[in-house]
């Protein structure tokens, strides 16, 4: 099968609410993660499609630079794609690495994959050898805690951001209170400060937070500082220190192994480079015994990824963004059902692009 197009599209995102603080503009990021849309199209009929991110810049990398290195490539098994990757990532190096040109190969990696499943007539968990959980468990990143605990949902993630008061610890103390009381002694709760705090803080939220037994906290620090996210690691037990949505492809998740920064990676499959980069992700996670939770992991890119590999049996979903009104761009998305998720059995991803967006 060989390639004849590629076309990267900044879908038309309908709904755009900016949060508390923000304009409408820095909104787009937030709500929509500046996603990008690839499709590749193929001598054969089978057309992929990918979720990529770097928004508009992201697009001009695919359709102005990448787009005339695929064309007329073949594409018939997972090493090919695997061959492409290395290419693309070798072209782009000079301006490339990390940020929005991984972003934006990754949308193309994901295409690819979605492209080799429809082609062969097969999801693209049987392409990574076939599932091993059948169900996975899903968590909620949420602010109501009653609606999603009633959802069925036994684990749950509460977002806080520090903004150097005192009486943030006090804030702190009281989610994790209401999130322990609702959810019940078994549930698995985590935290999320998004970059906010510093060692210090992370130390004196463990001392605070210990009686509620959370599983653990997330983006700490900023990604660079992988020592001092070494050294926070082991004075913060037994929660564990998770991260990596900021970090890109194998070669980054490889100096956050040998630096020892964290116990859990969060890679995002739609910017580290696609099932490609998760799955070098995996390996070298598996020798450094590091567990991974891709971020948004219960969006299809990433759960394809987690039912057919040694992933933790846990998906990331966001049941606050369900809340009407939403942007469909892909259609047929599966959605936790008391309390896990799974991909469906259709060939690629599964899902179909809603064009009326694009
Ligand atoms: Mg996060």
């Amino acid at each position: 099968m060989k390639i004849t197009n590629v076309k990267a599209i900044y879908p038309r995102w309908q709904n755009l609410p900016p949060r508390p603080g923000e304009t409408a503009k820095t909104g787009v990021w937030q709500s929509h993660f500046w996603q990008i849309v690839v499709r590749v199209d193929s001598d054969t009929g089978a057309t992929g499609f990918g979720y990529g991110g770097g928004g508009i810049p992201g697009t001009i990398i695919v359709n102005e630079h990448l787009r005339e290195l695929l064309i007329g490539r073949h594409v018939e098994s997972i090493d090919d794609i695997r061959e492409i990757w290395d290419m693309l990532y070798f072209k782009s190096i000079p301006y490339g690495r990390k940020g929005i040109p991984v972003m934006a190969l990754s949308g193309i990696d994901l295409a690819l994959w979605d492209l080799l499943g429809k082609q062969n007539n097969k999801p693209v968990y049987d392409l990574l050898g076939g599932i091993q959980k059948p169900n996975v468990r899903a968590y909620a990143s949420t602010r109501d805690f009653e609606r999603d605990c009633e959802a069925g949902f036994t684990a749950m993630k509460f977002s806080h951001r520090w903004t150097g008061q005192e009486s943030d610890y006090d804030a702190t103390i009281e989610l994790a209170n209401r999130a322990r009381d609702i959810f019940g002694a078994n549930a698995l709760i985590m935290t999320d400060c998004y970059m906010s705090w510093d060692s210090e803080v992370t130390l004196e939220m463990a001392r605070l937070l210990s009686e509620y037994n959370l599983y653990w906290f997330e983006d700490v620090l900023t990604p660079d500082n992988l020592d001092q996210m070494a050294s926070l690691k082991p004075n913060i037990k037994p929660v564990l220190l998770a991260g990596g949505e900021h970090e890109f492809t194998h070669h980054g998740f490889g100096a956050l192994a040998k630096a020892g920064s964290l116990d859990v990676w969060q890679p995002d499959i739609t910017w580290c480079g696609g099932i490609t980069a998760g799955l070098r992700i995996l390996e070298i996670a598996h020798r450094f015994g590091v567990s991974v939770v891709p971020h948004r992991g219960g969006e299809i890119w990433a759960l394809h990824l987690i039912v057919a590999s040694e992933c933790e049996n846990l998906a990331e979903t966001h049941p606050d963004r369900w809340q009407t009104p939403i942007d469909n761009l892909w259609t047929d998305e599966p959605y936790p059902v008391g309390g896990y998720i799974a991909p469906s059995d259709r060939p690629g991803f599964g899902v179909t692009l809603n064009e009326s967006m694009l």
